[in-house]
């Protein structure tokens, strides 16, 4: 039995996926293997000539295909495609996009590793990139050129929680046949299903709240299945003329599926990062309680973002999921259960009572990582965006006395507990004002 399209979100997050014949085990088996015999001439050939069935792990394996069948079924997409980091996730989804000579138009507030990919490693390759405040459609209209290949963008920002406008984006993408593309990883399919508003492809870091443990790295890319060979054809040729035999091409091939075949047959396992079949099986343990997760710890995040904006060493606290937001209306449109986990505050004792803060707590974790069971703290100004001008870091939210939250699913009492303990001897002000 398997969880159709009509059942819950948590009962497809355990069913989806799974196989049930009799006296099969009821856990998905780790197929730790690197192929997989065949059984006489005809079946290599078909396993060769179309990729029907398995034959080698990096093109196929069923302890993959079972989690990728699941995170297909939650984020309502037609298929999946499991890569071995987000950040392999990222790059197969653009690079199965754009090429030398082409654009892509990207949120100014993204993750390091992508803006890292973009600047130094898609730039050599001849992809150019435009970074644009996505809040403002019209900077986003006017960024586009006849060679932009995607828009991209997280639905979720890091530092400043800003919430991306999914429907309207994807609306100016389909303008000209142009694909949205999301960094989904803050809002995990359970808060929010980009595809549902016009997204074409959603990228995970696993390595967060989907395997949830903190224990293994993995990537996913989800399509969409609704390519559309007659209003965007002419940007991705590759997927609409003929294979190098003079065969027949992807869009004929595979109809509306043809970028999410494309995605799956030529860039991942030519490119090859390849999830291991254990770190595939964990993820798909930990999607299992996603729901359950998720929920305790948007839960938790919101009473600690309330607790901290009444501190008197607290500047700010940006957390979508307090009224004092200034996106909070457009989360309350698209977040579904919770506002997520990770947000920042930024205390107003500057780099010093960041160092205090980050240094004294005991429960919560300082490391980089979010989306864990553990909360987790981290200083951004000199980690995550110390590659940032002061400027372009201020846009993003991140001051000297900024720390990253990402909070746990713990008693929230004992959360509390740890950051008030750890504030204790944190000044309220960078300076004492001296009132004579
Ligand atoms: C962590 C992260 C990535 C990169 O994922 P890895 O699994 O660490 O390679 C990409 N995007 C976002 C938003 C992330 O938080």
């Amino acid at each position: 039995m398997t969880a159709g399209a009509d059942t819950g979100f948590s009962t497809r997050q355990v069913h989806a996926g799974s196989v049930s014949a009799p006296a099969t085990p009821r856990a998905t088996p780790i197929y730790l293997t690197a192929g997989f015999t065949f059984s006489d001439l005809d079946e290599s050939a078909e396993h060769f000539g179309t990729g029907a069935g398995f034959g080698y792990s990096r093109t196929g394996n069923p302890t993959v295909q079972a989690v990728e069948e699941r995170l297909a079924s939650l984020e309502g997409g037609d298929q999946a495609i499991l890569v071995s980091s987000g950040q392999a996730a990222v790059t197969v989804a653009l690079l199965a996009l754009a090429g030398a000579g082409d654009h892509v138009v990207v949120s100014e507030h993204i993750y390091e590793g992508t803006r890292g990919l973009l600047l130094d490693n898609l730039a050599r390759l001849g992809i150019e990139t435009t970074f644009v405040d996505v809040s403002d459609l019209d900077a986003v209209r006017a960024a586009v050129t006849p060679r932009t290949k995607a828009l991209f963008a997280e639905t979720l920002s890091n530092a400043r929680n800003d919430v991306l406008d999914v429907a309207a984006v994807a609306e100016i993408g389909a303008e000209r046949g142009i694909p949205l593309v999301v960094d989904s990883t803050f809002t995990t399919p359970y808060l929010l299903r980009p595809i549902e508003h016009g997204a074409a492809v959603v990228v995970h870091s696993a390595s967060k709240f989907l395997a949830g443990q903190g224990a293994v790295l993995g990537g996913v890319i989800v399509d969409d299945g609704r390519f559309d060979a007659a209003a965007s054809g002419h940007l991705f040729p590759h997927l609409v003329q003929t294979d190098r035999l003079g065969g027949a091409s992807y869009a004929e091939k595979h109809g509306p599926r043809a970028r999410g075949q494309y995605l799956r047959e030529s860039v991942a396992p030519r490119f090859g990062p390849s999830p291991s079949p254990l770190n595939a099986f964990l993820i798909g343990q930990g999607i299992e309680t996603l729901s359950l997760r998720v929920e305790r710890q948007s839960a938790n995040a919101l009473v600690v973002a309330r607790w901290l904006e009444d501190r008197p060493e607290v500047e700010r606290v940006d957390y979508v999921g307090l009224a004092s937001h200034p996106h909070h209306a457009l989360g309350e449109k698209y977040l579904r259960g919770g506002h997520g986990s990770v947000f920042t505050v930024t205390l107003r004792g500057g780099l010093e009572a960041a160092r205090h803060l980050v240094q004294s707590v005991r429960l919560i974790t300082h490391m980089t990582h979010l989306g864990d069971v553990r909360s987790l703290i981290l200083h951004p100004q000199s980690t995550s965006h110390s590659a940032r001008t002061v400027s372009e870091r201020e846009r993003a939210g991140v001051f000297p006395g900024t720390v990253r939250l990402s909070i746990g699913i713990e008693d929230v009492g004992d959360i509390l507990a740890d950051l008030e303990q750890a504030l204790v001897g944190v000044p309220s002000a960078e300076r004492e004002t001296v009132v004579l």
